[in-house]
């Protein structure tokens, strides 16, 4: 394989991880680890924004969430840099970063100039990174509804630092949905059924995980 074909590779790659939901794989406090669905990094650094509430920012309380300023510092230099980028290959779509983010992939994708696809292949690299490094460990992709078998709706887990924060009980994984209170599992085929139980929409596409490379 070419350089540039190395460095396409890499593109898809870094941008995938950027926009598109995925995998990852998180340890239990019994020491058992189990592979959760994710959003894409940028939706995850979205909601370290507002410090994981939902991105209008509401609590409960109804107070609005304070803003997490390395996130929104971190957000900014994407948002820069994916601008910078796009237009660079003449982009004339809507303000939205993964928009401009899927445009960069396909361009710089077919671009011959080395000095060009090198330069968006670390960039993007550097994000995810830096994304990663400051998401240690990921956000499962949780529901904020109460467990239907236990009732629990947030539970308490050490973040990377080990200090505790509060999580939806109920995360999905590939597998399915686990409840992180009471262990109880629904299969990824009960996912229907469980929305219904909890009165919500799922936003996700969860057939992504189908997809070869
Ligand atoms: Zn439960």
């Amino acid at each position: 394989m070419t350089d540039l074909g190395r460095l396409y590779d890499e593109i898809r790659v870094s941008i995938g991880r950027l926009i598109e939901p995925g995998e990852s794989v998180i340890e239990h406090d019994d020491g058992s680890t189990a592979t959760y669905l994710v959003p894409s990094l940028l939706n995850q650094l979205r909601q370290a924004v507002y410090n994981g509430r939902d991105p209008h920012g509401r609590r409960s309380s109804g107070v609005a969430a304070p803003l997490n300023l390395d996130a929104v510092d971190l957000l900014q230099t994407v948002r820069s840099g994916a601008w910078d980028m796009a237009t660079r290959w003449d982009y004339r779509g809507i303000i939205r970063i993964e928009d401009q983010l899927a445009h960069v992939q396909v361009e710089a994708c077919r671009c011959a100039e080395p000095d060009t696809v090198s330069w968006v292949a670390s960039t993007t690299a550097g994000w995810v990174k830096s994304i990663g490094g400051f998401l240690d460990p990921p956000r499962p992709l949780e529901l904020v509804a109460p467990c239907p078998a236990c009732g629990v709706r947030t539970v308490y887990r050490p973040d990377s630092s080990g200090e505790a924060v509060r999580v939806a009980a109920l995360s999905l994984s590939p597998d399915g949905c686990i409840c992180l209170a009471c262990k109880y599992r629904w299969p990824q085929t009960h996912f229907r059924h469980l929305a219904t139980v909890l009165g919500i929409k799922f936003e996700w596409d969860l057939s992504h995980s189908e997809e070869g490379g």
